[in-house]
């Protein structure tokens, strides 16, 4: 092989090197847009049991549910944002919040990247649990049988969040 040809060929290889690092950024891109904009908050579970009240540890560190209508929070209807109850992370604002009349308060839509979801087998049919994205606290479960414009119900307990009211 003479020189010239030699050269060519090491610049396609390193031109489809960049073209696959360039796909594969583009393709992880929504993880990485939040990984980078939240810092994880890990915490011993000692540290989360001195942290929380027993209620707020159940609920947020063991998956737990509260009883229906039980949260304030479920007939809260000031303007302001609702954060993790274990971080202090905002999760959801006001204008997304509705009454679902299911006793526990219910939004459309999380603030984008800061709630993370997986799937739990806990009843007999698969359901979408989600968490905060930055101490991982357990907040609710995603039902597909909500209002417009996204059709999503966030079913969340009450004991998992805090309401800050925005300041006049
Ligand atoms: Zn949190």
């Amino acid at each position: 092989m003479d020189q010239t040809k030699r050269h060519f060929l090491h610049l396609l290889g390193a031109g489809a090197v960049l073209a696959m690092a360039g796909a594969s950024s583009l393709m992880t891109g929504a993880g990485n847009v939040m990984a980078a904009t939240i810092t994880k908050l890990k915490l011993s579970d000692a540290e989360w049991r001195k942290r929380l009240s027993p209620a707020r540890y159940n609920i947020l560190r063991k998956e737990g549910t509260e009883r229906a209508f039980s949260s304030p929070l479920d007939k809260e209807k000031r303007v302001g944002t609702f954060h993790c109850a274990g971080c202090d992370l905002a999760l959801f604002d006001s204008e997304t919040k509705f009454d679902s009349r299911t006793g526990w308060p219910s939004f459309f839509q999380a603030l984008s990247g800061h709630v993370e979801t997986k799937t739990d087998f806990k009843l007999i049919f698969p359901r979408t649990e989600y968490h905060c994205a930055r101490c991982g606290g357990h907040q609710g479960h995603i039902f597909n049988d909500g209002p417009k414009p996204t059709g999503k119900r966030y079913c969340n307990n009450g004991l998992a969040l805090t309401f800050k009211p925005k300041s006049a």
